[in-house]
């Protein structure tokens, strides 16, 4: 086992990584820009390190003050969390020549589901369903319209190191797709330096459901069920849940084994996410994250299965926690992200919590780092925190959020919690009955179907 994690990160992450370490007997240590002195997990951890001024580039990003940070506290591992670093292949690798050991999968894994077309074509290899799409990149010397026509409109063009939703357009006929292409392909340089697009067929009322994985690098691995993430706006989540309303457990194994049996073969190690879009009881894989995500807590909850303390034994060398048959799903779980954001507009609003109670009781959890004085900084995303709560059903779980909801207060700022009090209360909602547009449409204030 490692004797002294640092945490490349912050935030709620970093506070849940710090817990995991807590548990398992791990040094922890914490590294912080200017802006974030004083931050929850840099007063909870063992040590601290300052790595830069507030701007991400110059710290969380600044894989030499990473290092150094490392050299001076003598820390043997490195969780870079999700964001930031997380998917870094090249970070994973400087760590490896610095022998430091990176919690996360193998740099060629990363590198490998970084790219999307390269990992659409190991899915499609692996028997996973893909969307269907252009074969790899659409270079200017091809015939798109061709591509797309064969595809059928509407077609999405995406960036091939798309990420957040950034560097995607949607064509709805041909006189649309020059455009969607160029402005696409801008995008996608401007944000990651590589303007290699695709086409996949655009989905009209898909969900977003998503597998979690376990692996444990020597051809073991397993699935620990589904979260739907169909709620979100601008291609981001919002509210995720888990099972997910519309699937069956046969349903479930079917996917959940395919997935499982493509990890066992790419002997795939930590903890990833493959994620689909769900139409008409078909799957169509989009991506696969290789890093712990926001939502993971919802997969906790219903499993019972610490993913990052599962994640750092097995990074240690550590055995899958259990077999496929010992996996039980139990109950239901939904996780609202709230953001210190204007739940109108949605414009970031920073500053200072003036009063915080967060909501307790059975089955309720809050994965946040702020307290009540407490300043949040201009420079990073805007989450507050996540509300998770767990019922022994959906219907449990849903009338234990609307309560937990009603009871937070995070007064000073503005938060979207008045979003999830309405949202816990809509009718689609409480059915279950949403897609990858519902929310979108519903705070246009469309007639929503
Ligand atoms: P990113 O990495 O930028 O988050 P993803 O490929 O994961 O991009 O897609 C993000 C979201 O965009 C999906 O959850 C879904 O809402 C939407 N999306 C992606 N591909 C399609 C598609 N082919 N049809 C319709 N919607 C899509």
């Amino acid at each position: 086992m490692f004797d002294k994690i640092l945490i490349a990160n912050r935030g709620e992450i970093a506070l849940r990584i710090l817990r995991a370490c807590k548990e398992l007997g791990i040094s922890t240590v914490a590294v912080h820009s200017t802006a974030d002195a004083d931050a929850m997990h840099v007063r909870l951890a063992d040590e601290s390190v300052c790595i830069g001024p507030p701007q991400s580039k110059d710290s969380y990003l600044n894989i030499p003050a990473l290092l150094a940070a490392c050299e001076i506290t003598g820390a043997d591992a490195v969780h870079p969390g999700y964001g930031f670093l997380s998917e870094n292949a090249r970070f994973a690798e400087i760590l490896g020549e610095h022998n430091l050991h990176f919690i996360g999968p193998k740099a060629e894994h990363i590198r490998l589901m970084g790219d999307k077309i390269e990992a659409k074509k190991t899915a499609k290899r692996l028997g996973i369903p893909v969307v269907p799409g252009s074969d790899g990149a659409v270079t200017p010397d091809q015939d798109a319209l061709a591509i797309a026509k064969e595809i059928g409109f509407p077609v999405l063009v995406k960036a091939a190191a798309g990420g957040g939703g950034r560097g995607m357009k949607v064509a709805h006929t041909e006189a649309d797709l020059q455009l969607a292409l160029t402005t696409a392909a801008n995008e996608a340089k401007s944000a990651f330096g590589d303007a290699s697009v695709y086409l996949e067929k655009y989905l009209q009322k898909p969900r977003h459901i998503e597998i979690q994985v376990l692996g444990d690098g020597r051809g073991g691995a397993i699935h620990l069920g589904e979260r739907d993430c169909s709620l979100q706006r601008r291609h981001q989540k919002v509210w995720e849940e888990g099972p997910s309303p519309v699937l069956d457990a046969a349903a479930r194994a079917k996917i959940g084994n395919t997935v499982a049996k493509a990890m066992q073969e790419l002997k795939y190690i930590g903890v990833g996410t493959i994620e689909f879009l769900y139409e008409d009881g078909e799957f169509y894989f989009i991506e696969m994250n290789t890093r712990i995500q926001v939502e993971h807590p919802v997969t906790e909850m219903i499993t019972g299965i610490d993913l990052v303390l599962e994640q750092i034994r097995i990074a240690a060398g550590g055995d899958l926690p259990m077999s496929q048959d010992q996996v039980v799903i139990n109950g239901h779980s939904i996780e609202c992200r709230v953001n210190a954001e204007n739940p109108v507009s949605f414009r970031p609003s920073p500053g200072k919590i003036q009063q915080y109670h967060p909501p307790g009781g059975l089955g309720v959890r809050i994965d946040s780092a702020v307290y009540q004085g407490y300043v949040i900084p201009p420079y990073y995303d805007s989450l507050v925190g996540k509300l998770i709560v767990h019922g022994k059903s959906r219907v449990e779980c849903l009338m234990r959020l609307r309560r937990a909801l009603d009871e937070m207060v995070v007064d000073g700022i503005e938060t979207t919690l008045p979003l999830f009090r309405a949202l816990v209360r809509e009718p689609a909602i409480i059915d279950g009955d949403y897609h990858i547009h519902w929310l979108e449409q519903y705070l246009a204030g469309q007639k929503t179907d």
